[in-house]
């Protein structure tokens, strides 16, 4: 029996056209089906929204997961179509609120109008669909033949095809001249159902150290409202202490209980504070490490679990914690 999927579309690249003020996206669903042509699945269409990607805010993560969550049990899979600049954040966020999703939900997109004749948007749907039908549950995000596990993408090219990279695990699939070859998909074979859980404090912020970089900044964030911070250090995640004091500031904020995670500028790897002193300060100030984490799964995962209520201990705890393989921990 063909499997039964759903493409919910939500605008972006995929779906645009030219327009006076750029491109802007405007085909249905229907649309992006329709220059597909022939495929062997039994797919419905619903348009749920229709933005550029840079218009995705935490109210569409909201409603894109309630969508999820709602037309989950009538499919076997569902494909997002979405903008790529932030689509890795959308699957980020989309693996903390449908924890233990029983389907395969493949976000896409594509750097080129589907309406263009030699877009990359008919491969990169093909290869959507092709894991929606294919892959175990979770949210994937699937791109010039890689299907990558969502929460550990990162949108490394602005304009070539190869646009998206899994960042310190490899690709969950490739796409070979023999089909789809599947790594050992290791994930967790939790049976508790899924519970769609949207609560987020989307006040946080995400600040990337430079030298120079003046710690009162942070206060200022603090005292306009912002309830925790991603901050990503130099290398293993070292911070400066000397003239002006970042280490001394995180350990404030702390004790304020606002949480301070520490991340790499590093793309690749993982942050540890423990190698050099830089790091070990901030550690005993109560830094809290993101390991290898991406930025993105790191500041999706301190909104979730600021929604959740957790205090500095409690976050500080559940980013030991590995909820959907988006951290490795030793
Ligand atoms: N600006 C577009 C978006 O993110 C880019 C794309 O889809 O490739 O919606």
């Amino acid at each position: 029996m063909q499997k039964k999927l759903l493409l919910l579309s939500t605008g972006g690249t995929i779906a645009s056209v030219v327009s006076d003020s750029g491109l802007v996206p405007k085909e249905s669903g229907e649309d992006l089906l329709k220059l597909l042509g022939e495929i062997p699945y039994d797919i419905d269409v619903k348009d749920i929204l229709q933005l550029d990607s840079s218009n995705m805010q935490p109210e569409e993560w909201k409603f894109i997961a309630e969508k999820i969550y709602e037309y989950r049990k009538d499919y076997d899979g569902i494909v997002l179509s979405h903008g790529t600049d932030t689509m890795a954040y959308t699957a980020s966020m989309l693996t903390f609120m449908l924890q233990n999703i029983e389907i395969p939900v493949i976000l896409t997109g594509s750097q080129v109008p589907i309406n263009v004749v030699l877009s990359d948007a008919p491969d990169n749907l093909r290869l959507a669909f092709a894991a929606a039908a294919s892959c175990q549950p979770g949210i994937y995000l699937a791109f010039d033949r890689k299907i990558m596990l969502g929460c550990r993408t990162v949108k490394v090219r602005t304009t070539n095809f190869n646009a998206f990279e899994s960042v310190n695990v490899p690709p969950v699939a490739r796409v070979t001249s023999d089909g789809l070859i599947f790594n050992n998909q290791n994930h967790k074979k939790d049976k508790q159902p899924c519970i769609l859980n949207t609560d987020i404090d989307s006040r946080v912020s995400l600040v990337k150290l430079f030298p120079g970089f003046d710690p009162k900044l942070l206060f200022a964030m603090a005292d306009s409202g912002c309830k925790g911070i991603v901050i990503e250090g130099y290398g293993l995640g070292g911070m400066n202490y000397i003239r002006r004091n970042t280490v001394a500031a995180i350990g404030k904020l702390i004790r304020r209980g606002i949480p301070v995670i520490a991340s790499s500028q590093c793309l690749y790897e993982r942050s540890d504070l423990t190698k050099y002193e830089v790091g070990r300060l901030a550690l005993l100030e109560g830094a809290i490490s993101a390991r290898d984490m991406t930025s993105e799964s790191a500041i999706t995962k301190l909104m979730w679990a600021l929604g959740q209520g957790m205090d500095v201990h409690e976050v500080a705890e559940f980013f030991d914690t590995d909820v959907a393989n988006e951290v490795t921990i030793e």
